[in-house]
């Protein structure tokens, strides 16, 4: 941090605050307040690390979000990585570019909202960097989770004959977002999908311990582009019944007003689902193994992914990938 920032903004006071909040653990040596935090894993464990920078008006618009659970949102979809590798989250250094039209109170809002989202998850928010922004209001966030040796499950893996599963429902966040950006109120439930997105943290750990997936990602830019990302890296190609993608009622009910929102249950983006493969095709099947997985489809070999109606015919999605607000 510069002088400058400091004097034109209290900074200082700002992270002692930030700290206050964020309170001791000891699970951590040393955390916020030295250069550097100090960590010390469990015997056994592995390091997993990610970084997510979030930018106003690309990845959020402060009319239909509040700062609050902007701050949650920063926490669920950092989390949501590491779900998607079957870890368990531990440590969350946050990054705020601050413009100057934001003030502390909105500020503060953003911080409580972030630690909101991290204790629920016993998380430790361990440091961090805080600057002033000539532009936008940027956040940073990396998050470091832990999971045993040899126990975090890679995009790679998929083989031909596995199923494939989605947690969760598709398409509320998206649907949520076109109703938002179309002047027009969405439903609670949708509204809360968007703003208030719940990593899989339970499902994923549950996998990568019983090692029930051979290959898992977590849904931020529309199943099909994520799909195709785990089929890159594994080789495979793959085919998906469109009757079987998980719903919401909500989402059901403006599906029977308009049959072409289903693109969005396919290409919306900002689901934080985990997508996964297994060799095991009863894991939607009770005694439930995995709850609230749907088996949406099969590996086969070869490349891309074949979307089938239940006629048999091939349906082609009219739209790409989540590309941020910016591009649309
Ligand atoms: P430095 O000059 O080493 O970057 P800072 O004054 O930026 O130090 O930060 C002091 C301490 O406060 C560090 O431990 C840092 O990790 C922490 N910190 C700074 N900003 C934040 C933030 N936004 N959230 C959490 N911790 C923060
Ligand atoms: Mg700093």
């Amino acid at each position: 941090m510069t002088d400058e920032n400091v004097k034109q903004s209290g900074e200082f006071e700002l992270i002692r605050w930030i700290q206050q909040q964020a309170g001791d653990d000891d699970r951590m040596l040393c955390a916020i307040g030295d250069d550097c935090s100090i960590d010390q894993l469990p015997t056994g464990k592995q390091l997993l690390t990610s970084n997510d920078l979030l930018i106003e008006d690309i990845h959020f618009n402060r009319a239909w979000t509040s700062l609050f659970d902007l701050g949650r949102k920063s926490v669920a979809v950092n989390l949501s990585d590491i779900a998607a590798m079957g870890g368990k989250p531990r440590a969350l250094y946050l990054g705020i570019g601050r413009p100057k039209h934001l003030g502390e109170h909105d500020l503060k809002d953003f911080v409580r909202g972030f630690l909101y989202e991290a204790k629920r998850h016993d998380v430790i928010l361990a440091g961090g960097d805080t600057c002033g922004s000539p532009g936008p209001l940027i956040i940073s966030v990396t998050v470091q989770g832990q999971v045993s040796a040899g126990r975090a499950v890679l995009r790679q893996g998929a083989g031909c004959g596995d199923a494939i599963y989605v947690s969760g429902t598709l398409g509320d966040s998206a649907l949520a977002l076109q109703l938002l950006r179309a002047e027009q109120t969405p439903p609670a439930p949708l509204v809360q999908r968007f703003n208030t997105p719940a990593a899989r943290l339970g499902v994923g750990q549950y996998l990568g311990e019983n090692d029930l997936a051979t290959a898992m990602l977590d849904v931020s830019d529309g199943l099909l582009a994520d799909l195709d990302h785990l089929l890159r890296a594994s080789g495979v190609g793959a085919e998906v019944m469109i009757s079987t993608l998980p719903l919401s009622e909500a989402f059901r009910s403006a599906l029977a007003q308009d049959p072409a929102l289903i693109d969005l249950a396919l290409a919306g983006g900002e689901d934080y689902e985990l997508l996964f493969t297994s060799a095991r095709h009863d894991l939607d099947k009770s005694p439930v193994p995995a709850p609230g997985v749907v088996k949406i489809g099969t590996i086969r070999a070869g490349s891309g992914v074949v979307v089938r109606q239940d006629n048999g015919d091939t349906y082609r999605c009219r739209r790409r990938g989540f590309d941020h607000f910016a591009i649309n």
